[in-house]
C-alpha cells in the first residue's frame, strides 16, 4: 500500500492556508496512511488546524530559518521530512514557495516529481495524477512507478479540508541550517486597493483592448474606461484579467489603464485561472485568450461585434452592446 506524507508550510500568522488545505483533501482521498509535514517558524496553530484530520504522524521543521521562503531552507526542510517519512507519495500544495524548492527535493530523493496536478485519485489500486498539457488544450492522466512521487496540485481543484481542531503530537525533525546567500529583506506588495487579482473571487471580469480604442464619438475615454472598471471591481469583488494586446499596451507606458499589468494576462501566454463566472469586456475573444478561460465555469461577454470570436461557441451569453454604456448602468445599479 502507498504511504502519503502531505507537505505544508506555514503562513506568516502560522496557520494553514486554503491550497495547504485542499492538498489534505486530495491526500485523505488517497486512502493510504497519511503523515503530515510542517515547516515554519513555530507550527503549532498549524497543527492544531488539521489536527482532527486522522493522520497517523505530524512532523515539523521548525526555527525563524524556516519562516521565509528560501530555496536553501526549504529544499533542506522538506527532504528531511520526506527521509523521516519514508513515504512513497508526497503530496503538496503548489504554492510558490513548493513549486520552486520540491523539484530540487524530488531530485534529491532519487524520485519523480509532477507539477500542475488539478486531481490525485486511486485507479486500480494506484494513484494517478490529472494534468492538462500545452496550455489546457488535452488532459492526462498519468501514473508512475518511480517513488517517493512528488506532486504539486493546483490550487482551486478541491475543497479544502474542514474538520475539528484540536491537539496534535508533532515530532519535531532535526535539521542544521544550510549555508545561506538569500536574506529575505521584507514583503513588496501593492496597497491593497490596488489588489485586483483575486484568485477566490465568484466572478472574472476580463477587460480587451477595445478600452482603449476610438468610440462612436471618435475619441479615446481611457480615464472613463478606469474609473468603469475599477468601479466595478470594488462593488463586485471581482478578479481582473486582461488581454494580451491591453496588457502590452500598458507594458509600453502608454497611458491606458495603470493598474494592469502582464501578471493580469488571460491566456495561452498568460494564466488559466479558476473562476465560476467570467464577464468578457471589449475583447475579441480570439482562440489564444480564451483558452485561457478554460476553467471559468459560464462565460458571459460585451462585444460591439456580433461576428467577434465569443459569438462563435465561445460564451454562454454574448451582449452585442457598447461596453462602456453597460459597465455605467451596472455601477449605478450596484451602487444603489
Ligand atoms: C502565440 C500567441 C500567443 C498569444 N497569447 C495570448 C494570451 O495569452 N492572451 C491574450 O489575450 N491574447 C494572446 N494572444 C493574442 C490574441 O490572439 C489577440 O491578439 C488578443 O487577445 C486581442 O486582444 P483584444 O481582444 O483585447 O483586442 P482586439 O482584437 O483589438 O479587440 C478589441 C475588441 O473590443 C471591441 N470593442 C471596442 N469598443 C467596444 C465597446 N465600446 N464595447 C464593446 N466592445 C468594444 C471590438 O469590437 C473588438 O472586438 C496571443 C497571440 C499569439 C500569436
Amino acid at each position: 500500500m502507498e504511504t502519503i506524507l502531505l507537505l505544508a508550510h506555514t503562513e506568516p500568522d502560522g496557520t494553514l492556508a486554503k491550497p495547504a488545505l485542499e492538498c489534505l483533501t486530495a491526500a485523505l482521498a488517497l486512502g493510504g496512511p497519511l503523515t503530515i509535514g510542517l515547516v515554519g517558524a513555530r507550527v503549532e496553530a498549524a497543527a492544531s488546524q488539521i489536527a482532527g484530520c486522522g493522520a497517523a504522524r505530524f512532523l515539523a521543521v521548525t526555527g525563524e530559518a524556516f519562516a521565509q521562503p528560501r530555496y536553501a531552507t526549504d529544499t533542506a526542510a522538506a527532504e528531511a521530512l520526506c527521509r523521516t517519512a519514508g513515504s512513497s507519495i508526497v503530496v503538496a500544495p503548489s504554492t510558490s514557495r513548493w513549486a520552486r524548492a520540491l523539484p530540487g527535493v524530488a531530485y534529491r530523493l532519487g524520485g519523480r516529481v509532477d507539477t500542475h496536478a488539478t486531481s490525485l485519485a486511486a485507479e486500480n489500486g494506484a494513484p494517478a495524477v490529472t494534468r492538462w498539457f500545452y496550455r489546457q488544450r488535452m488532459e492526462a492522466v498519468l501514473s508512475r512507478r518511480e517513488r517517493p512521487w512528488v506532486i504539486l496540485l493546483d490550487s482551486g481543484c478541491v475543497a479544502p479540508w474542514s474538520g475539528p481542531a484540536g491537539t496534535a503530537s508533532v515530532e519535531p525533525v532535526a535539521v542544521a541550517v544550510p549555508e545561506t546567500r538569500t536574506t529575505v529583506t521584507g514583503v513588496r506588495a501593492p496597497k491593497a486597493d490596488e489588489q485586483t487579482i483575486r484568485p477566490d473571487a465568484k466572478l472574472l471580469f476580463v477587460a480587451g483592448a477595445g478600452w482603449t480604442k476610438k468610440q462612436s464619438d471618435g475619441a479615446v475615454h481611457a480615464a472613463e474606461a478606469e474609473t468603469l472598471i475599477l468601479g466595478f471591481l470594488r462593488a463586485a469583488q471581482a478578479s481582473l484579467g486582461g488581454s494580451k494586446s491591453l496588457v502590452d499596451l500598458s507594458g509600453e507606458g502608454e497611458a491606458v489603464l495603470r493598474f494592469m499589468t502582464h501578471l493580469n494576462q488571460v491566456g495561452q501566454t498568460g494564466s488559466t485561472p479558476r473562476h465560476p463566472k467570467g464577464l468578457s469586456t471589449c475583447c475579441h475573444g480570439e482562440e489564444p485568450h480564451v483558452v485561457g478561460w478554460r476553467f471559468v465555469n459560464q462565460r458571459r461577454a460585451i462585444n460591439l461585434d456580433a461576428n467577434c470570436g465569443w459569438a462563435r461557441g465561445k460564451a454562454d451569453v454574448l451582449y452585442v452592446a457598447d461596453a462602456f454604456e453597460v459597465m455605467r448602468h451596472v455601477n449605478r445599479l450596484l451602487r444603489a
